[in-house]
């Protein structure tokens, strides 16, 4: 039986969660996880709950999927953990193999971590040490947007541009190139998307020609800058941004972390504008939401750079303890066949049209800014203004009140500030996308009734 009184004590006494503010979380009454089961999740009270938000933008299939709990066992019986640092293992050789054949051509070579953050750190690295190695060590600065989240190790939150979370760190970080996001509800250029011929767009390419020089890379997340609050670009703006980074000699990074694994409609966001990073940074849906384990694609002309010598220092000097875990990589393999099987990323279309039809409701709510919507992500922007556009004062944490909703109605939610967002797994059936909009609906209705 399990003790749920015991366990929020517990959780009061010793536990201390990402990203929250722990004075208010002692006063909440914790949902605690107990198991999952396909699209849903169960507490220790018993309760079911669907996830609308893939635990964190991780999980693609479900949870308890047959085929990946079988092999990650199937990986146990054989050894859960060995290195790669001077020795192979073969789940790590038979994923390398899978994942360059389905990344955009030319990524051949996979170097492994376990975060998104690595994997973003690792692709910074590999980009200053390569131009370094290739004769010019001038290139070894880096340009990223307005509101970039990259993740939350130093050199991934240098490029970071969000002040909420980076702000504070300043001090510590390197200093980066900022082009603007391609925001179109609020505009860093204040333009209007009627008459602005993606201003943004031409700026970032002003920068990286101005810049080329001292431009190591450019990094991006393609399509949708996830964190910043689904901020989805328009059409062209990526291969525009990429183009300027070919003809200026500057690398492309793209993090596919939260976009990555068919969120978007394609299995990688960058195909949708034929867009080949140099550098492609992996991790999120990579084993379906399992384990831990992230990755960093290169080219071949990256590679090279390294190569030298014993004696040449030329060596990437780099690598986590659990790098290329074997379970994790069997559980990474297991949902690429799965992907494959089932066809996944092809129904994600259908899908996400079901679940704009399903929002519809909320198009024209007083206090519903925007939707924004690509693939299965959405992000919907509450304000207290809708002609304004002026958000709610944030003492109101109305985002927050719009998830306890959810919550209540059996949907996990976690928003971005006042972006409610939603990002179920792709495995989701019709009357489940029916279930997770009737009740984000209902939810932002009864969290905004009378602000
Ligand atoms: C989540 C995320 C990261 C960081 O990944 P972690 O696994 O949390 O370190 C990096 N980039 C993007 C785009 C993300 O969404």
């Amino acid at each position: 039986m399990i003790d749920h009184e015991r366990l929020v004590e517990l959780d009061r006494r010793h536990l201390w969660h990402p990203f929250t503010q722990m004075q208010g979380w002692l006063d909440d009454d914790p949902l605690i996880i107990e198991r999952g089961e396909g699209a849903y999740l169960f507490d220790t009270r018993g309760r079911r709950y669907l996830d609308g938000v893939s635990s964190l933008w991780v999980n693609v299939h479900g949870h308890r999927k047959a085929e990946i709990d079988e092999a990650v066992r199937a990986q146990l019986d054989r050894v859960a953990h060995t290195t790669l640092l001077g020795l192979s293992s073969v789940p790590a050789i038979e994923l390398a193999e899978r994942l360059a054949s389905v990344a955009p051509p030319g990524l051949s070579r996979v170097f492994y971590s376990d975060s998104g953050s690595t994997a973003v750190e690792i692709a910074v690295k590999i980009a200053f040490q390569c131009w370094k190695q290739r004769g010019r060590p001038s290139k070894r600065q880096f340009l990223a947007l307005g509101e970039a989240y990259h993740g939350d190790t130093i050199g991934s939150v240098s490029l970071g541009g969000m002040d909420l979370f980076h702000g504070i760190f300043q001090p510590l970080l390197f200093p980066v190139l900022r082009a603007p996001e391609p925001y179109c509800y609020r505009c860093p250029l204040s333009r209007r998307p009627e008459e602005c011929e993606m201003a943004c767009a031409r700026e970032a390419e002003r920068l990286i020609e101005a810049h080329a020089g001292e431009l190591a890379a450019v990094v991006v997340e393609p399509i949708v800058q996830g964190a910043a609050g689904m901020i989805v670009q328009p059409p062209g703006w990526l291969r525009r941004v990429w183009d300027a980074c070919r003809a200026h000699d500057v690398l492309f990074i793209a993090d596919e972390v939260a976009v990555g694994f068919g969120r978007t409609g394609t299995l990688f966001a960058c195909e949708q504008e034929g867009v080949v990073p140099d550098l492609l940074c992996l991790a999120k849906g990579i084993t379906g939401g399992y384990l831990p384990l992230a990755a960093t694609l290169a080219t071949e002309s990256v590679f090279e750079a390294f190569l030298g010598a014993y004696e040449s220092d030329r060596t990437f000097f780099h690598g986590h303890t659990y790098t290329g875990n074997p379970l994790a990589c069997a559980a990474a393999i297991a949902s690429l066949d799965l992907l494959e099987a089932e066809k996944t990323v092809e129904q994600v279309e259908p899908a996400a049209e079901r679940l704009a039809a399903g929002l519809a409701p909320l198009g024209d709510h007083p206090h519903v800014g925007e939707i924004r919507q690509r693939g299965l992500m959405v992000g919907i922007e509450l304000v207290a203004d809708r002609k304004t556009r002026a958000p709610f004062p944030r003492p109101l944490r109305m985002g927050h009140r719009a998830i306890l909703e959810a919550r209540r109605r059996g949907v996990i939610l976690r928003p971005l500030s006042d972006v409610v967002v939603l990002m179920p797994p792709l495995c989701l059936s019709g009357a489940q996308i029916d279930e997770l909009a009737a009740v984000t609906v209902a939810s932002i209705e009864a969290a905004t009734t009378g602000a």
